[in-house]
């Protein structure tokens, strides 16, 4: 996957890329991104790329110009591009959003503001605006970074355990289940014993229900739109049983 990103501070993106899953996914060739620094664009000696807001008011506004000829820059070689802004204004990400983009045969080139954001005669140029979460940030680059993580991760072979991707939260549009590892007993409490039975189909049952529980406790919003099995509505039921307060 060919992705590019434009942004006055390349050495964020330099930093995050070298380490852990993205790392292995640039290194093992899944991934390629290229890093273009918007100041590369300013056309003073003082290599200006921001001025101030026309009407007035407080920050500063990234000029048209450099975005554009950044934009036009990346897409010089030809190759078919989704461009996408970051904002604080777009579509809110999610997984399914990660899995959209991880089909995507077009180069992705993610678009990262500063400042008060930039000129909004630049939307011409941008085929779609992403928001990482309802709150505002500095800068484009974390949500930019955000998203590729979210992506890379997805690729075959990228994660040790291809398996892990499976019950992830969010994979099956429920949270993940509960994790545990040694020692057995831990601050007074147990790790619950069906984990350590080596009954696999019962593992896996209780897992499941838990990834249930958990969902229903912190996201009830997931439950309703997952696609839930006969067997999850059982297991939904056996929980209400369980448990005093659902209905
Ligand atoms: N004035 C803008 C507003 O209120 O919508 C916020 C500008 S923000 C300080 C600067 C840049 O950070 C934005 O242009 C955008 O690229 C990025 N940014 C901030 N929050 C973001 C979010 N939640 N998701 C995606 N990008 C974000």
């Amino acid at each position: 996957m060919n992705i590019a990103v434009i942004t006055l501070f390349p050495e964020i993106f330099n930093a995050y890329l070298k380490e852990s899953i993205l790392g292995k996914a640039v290194q093992k060739g899944m991934i390629s991104v290229d890093v273009v620094n918007l100041r590369d664009f300013a056309k003073d000696r003082h290599r200006t790329v921001d001025d101030s807001p026309y009407g007035g008011g407080p920050g500063m506004v990234i000029k048209p110009e450099p975005v554009s000829d950044a934009i036009g820059h990346v897409k010089s070689d030809g190759v078919d591009t989704l461009t996408v802004m970051l904002s604080p204004q777009g579509r809110l990400f999610n997984q399914d959003m990660a899995d959209a983009f991880l089909k995507e045969t077009r180069r992705l080139l993610f678009v990262s503001g500063r400042y008060e954001g930039i000129d909004d005669r630049v939307s011409s140029l941008i085929d779609d605006e992403v928001s990482i979460g309802d709150y505002v940030l500095t800068g484009g680059e974390l949500p930019a970074l955000v998203i590729i993580d979210a992506v890379a991760r997805l690729f075959p072979g990228v994660l040790g355990d291809g398996e892990s991707l499976k019950d992830e939260s969010f994979m099956w549009g429920i949270l993940d289940y509960p994790h545990y590892t040694r020692p057995p007993e831990w601050g007074g409490r147990k790790v619950p014993e069906v984990l350590l039975s080596g009954n696999h189909k019962e593992i896996a049952r209780w897992r499941r229900k838990e990834a249930i529980r958990r969902t229903l406790k912190r996201r009830p919003d997931l439950i309703e739109k997952a696609a839930l099995t006969e067997e999850d509505y059982r297991l939904i039921n056996e929980i209400k049983e369980e448990e005093d307060g659902y209905d």
